[in-house]
């Protein structure tokens, strides 16, 4: 059955499912949520149930074969061109959706990246979303509600699409990515099971930040030496390496937590039990709330040193040992 291609989404999956049977399909949906979380597949079985010749998704009458090589031609998916979603884009949208189904009984148009729309194009969808023409329902994917217009919103049925299970992420990433499973284990739990999130992680430049912070990181309870060593390697790129020191203390905090089959660091547990045997839990307590203090103070502000933030951290991170 088709509808089992959203097995991680049962909840979506189902309010999807219960309107299809009540004959209650809302005009516009907004499906919310990280880009892999499934928002994709369901906006594509909506547009083949509604079309369906059998009447529900069986993924094999001419139709449901048609919307799912993208050909259509009552089905529509926008998307950014460039960074943001244009005017125009939505004009031509908005002129389509006058016309009757060619093939089908119901119009889909999906709208990928909707949180992109500039706010011309935002008001413009907004008009068509406020009178509705027949047989046409709207898709509206994004992360954020936040980033789109209450009034947009308040037209829309919401439908929220949580992120993956990190493991169930991890095992995905390993397949499209070409990593190590320890490798996509790390990056899917930073990512906090967002599959697209992860895969930007597992960029080369990252894999060799990965590299670099463990070979730094290890050397830490050695003292002071490898403390300013520390310092000028993070200062070099915050923004990946405050998260992987985050995750790391995460871990040794997990390790004494008796969490051993929890970490984020599946491939690097004998130096997570070394360091770990370093600390008592109030010591880590003590650490992680230095690390989050710091992250703050670093990402939350302008004119910070950022090197002489991290050694103070770093003192910390030594000192409470
Ligand atoms: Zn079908």
């Amino acid at each position: 059955m088709p509808w089992e291609e959203l097995q991680e989404q049962a909840v979506a999956a189902r309010l999807l499912q219960s309107s299809l049977a009540h004959d209650r399909i809302a005009h516009a949906y907004l499906f919310l949520g990280p880009d892999s979380g499934g928002k994709k597949t369901a906006s594509r079985l909506l547009a083949q149930a509604l079309n369906c010749e059998e009447g529900y998704p069986c993924g094999s009458c001419s139709s449901c074969y048609l919307i799912a090589s993208g050909t259509h031609p009552d089905i529509q998916v926008i998307k950014p061109e460039g960074r943001f979603l244009r005017l125009d884009q939505i004009r031509d949208l908005c002129q389509r959706a006058g016309n009757t189904p060619l093939l089908g009984r119901t119009k889909v148009y999906i709208v990928w990246e909707a949180d992109k729309l500039l706010p011309e194009a935002a008001n413009h969808l907004l008009k068509i979303l406020e009178e509705p023409p027949a047989a046409t329902v709207f898709v509206l994917c994004a992360k954020h509600r936040q980033t789109l217009l209450p009034t947009v919103v308040s037209r829309c049925q919401e439908i929220w699409f949580k992120p993956l299970v990190p493991e169930t992420a991890a095992r995905e990433l390993e397949a499209i990515a070409g990593c190590s499973f320890e490798e996509a284990h790390l990056a899917a739990y930073l990512a906090g099971g967002d599959l697209a999130a992860a895969k930007n992680w597992v960029d080369k430049e990252t894999l060799t930040k990965c590299s670099q912070f463990i070979a730094v990181v290890k050397e830490l309870p050695q003292g002071k030496g490898a403390l300013f060593k520390a310092a000028e390697t993070f200062a070099q790129a915050p923004a990946e390496f405050l998260p992987l020191l985050q995750a790391w203390y995460r871990d040794l905090l997990a390790w004494h937590a008796g969490a051993q089959e929890n970490l984020y660091y599946i491939g690097h547990k004998e130096i997570i039990s070394q360091m770990a045997a370093y600390y008592d839990t109030a010591e880590l307590i003590h650490c992680n709330q230095a690390i989050e203090n710091t992250c703050q103070l670093v990402f939350g502000r302008i004119n910070v040193n950022v090197r002489l933030a991290l050694e103070a951290l770093l003192v910390q991170l030594i000192a409470e040992r």
